[in-house]
């Protein structure tokens, strides 16, 4: 069976085609700068083909229309009927939903109603929806929302310690995000332990531009860093994550601003690694400038590292035992050796000790801690995108 997976922005679209149960990527793709005349359509398929262009693509109807004609001219698939389910990643499913849904118009009205909660997002996403229903009517449309997951916490760690009545009122608590990520990772490492995922727990870190840490317990999330947006947290690439909110007003009154939205705009792009750094927000950049001597990237360094560590080492205290693996994952925490070790040498002191050998090769899932440490730290590629295809799996079988 053909499952298409759908990862939708403002400005970009990506895309998976998989043939499942077999897991197997058959293409994958994506359109940059989306709504503008120098779009970039970009595939690769079969044996390391490669298909790109730069063209006018302006509208989402046009871009999904674009990916599934070339699908076809591409002959990557024969007829497009083949194509049994639609997964869309669905940024918030607010606090309706726990789990991955077959998308009728009742639970798309409710995505479009979620948008106050990730304006960014499902606005977008559920265009995208309607589009692809459209395109693909025999298809079953699913919708694998990023903070399901999450939607289990317990009260005491999901709700602010604010008055209650603006949970009660407006939803005010904490909703996490990368939950596809967090919860691929969470099954890959029971699969690596060989314990069911039921006894397992971990920490784990997605670590990629946004960043996030979570506490598993019993192989269900416990907290995690994200708060009622992206923005709470351990420090990211341009997000500050965790400040004394009255910081806000105070840079109001400095700066004469007398819009809030203008702070809230600068501690979501200008702060992170690019704010303490003044440099940039890609963590390779600021590790080559630290290499070379550049003091304000080497303190981001340190204080992204610091953050890690801070919410690992409370994370470990709420568990209440020491966890079964540390999980380290996105595009940091897979390719950044010296954020591994600095937060592996910084927990030394429970247990933790990172293989520097095994901890400096490249790319793969592997383990990096040595035999004798006292938790076992992995290193496990996130794949978020066959998540969304094996929920879209199960649920198209089911239809
Ligand atoms: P993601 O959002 O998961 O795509 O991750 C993006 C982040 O991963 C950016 O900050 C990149 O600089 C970082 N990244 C990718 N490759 C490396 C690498 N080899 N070393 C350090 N950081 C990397």
């Amino acid at each position: 069976m053909l499952i298409i997976s759908i990862n939708a922005g403002s400005s970009s679209l990506k895309w998976q085609l998989f043939q499942m149960p077999a897991k197997k990527v058959i293409a994958k793709g994506m359109i940059d700068r989306l709504g503008t005349e120098q779009a970039e359509f970009k595939v690769s398929y079969g044996q390391g083909q490669k298909f790109k262009q730069t063209e006018a693509i302006l509208t989402k109807e046009s871009a999904a229309t674009l990916v599934l004609t070339r699908l076809k001219s591409l002959k990557i698939v024969e007829h497009l009927e083949a194509i049994k389910g639609v997964g869309h990643r669905v940024v918030s499913g607010g606090e309706v939903f726990d789990r991955s849904t077959v998308i009728d118009d009742h639970v798309l009205l409710q995505i479009e109603n979620f948008s106050e909660l990730a304006p960014l997002h499902n606005r977008t996403e559920a265009y995208f929806v309607r589009v692809f229903r459209d395109l693909l009517p025999q298809a079953c449309q699913v919708a694998v929302f990023d903070n399901a997951f999450f939607a289990h916490l317990d009260p005491i760690n999901y709700l602010y310690p604010i008055d209650k009545k603006y949970y009660d009122q407006y939803q005010v608590r904490k909703y996490g995000a990368h939950g596809t990520s967090h919860r691929y990772v969470t099954l890959r490492a029971a699969e690596l332990l060989d314990k069911p995922v039921t006894e397992t727990s971990l920490i784990t870190l997605h670590l990629g531009s946004g960043a996030s840490v979570s506490a598993i317990k019993s192989g269900q999330a416990l907290d995690t860093s994200m708060g009622f947006t992206p923005l709470a947290g351990i420090m990211m690439g341009t997000r500050s994550g965790d400040i004394d909110p009255s910081i806000i007003p105070y840079i109001m009154e400095k700066e004469h601003l007398t819009d809030v939205r203008e702070v809230i705009k600068a501690l979501n792009n200008q702060s992170g690694l690019l704010g303490v750094s003044g440099l940039s927000n890609d963590k390779r950049d600021i590790d080559a400038a630290a290499a070379a001597g550049n003091q304000r990237a080497q303190l981001a360094q340190e204080m992204f590292n610091n953050r890690i560590v801070k919410y690992v080492g409370s994370y470990w205290a709420l568990l209440g035992k020491t966890p079964d693996a540390l999980i380290f994952t996105a595009g940091i925490g897979e390719n950044d050796q010296g954020v591994r070790l600095a937060v592996g040498q910084a927990l030394a002191h429970l247990g933790v000790k990172i293989d520097p050998q095994a901890n400096d090769m490249r790319g793969q899932e592997r383990l990096i801690s040595t035999p004798d440490s006292q938790v076992k730290v992995y290193v496990i590629p996130t794949n978020e995108e066959l998540m969304i295809a094996q929920d879209t799996y199960d649920l198209t079988a089911k239809e």
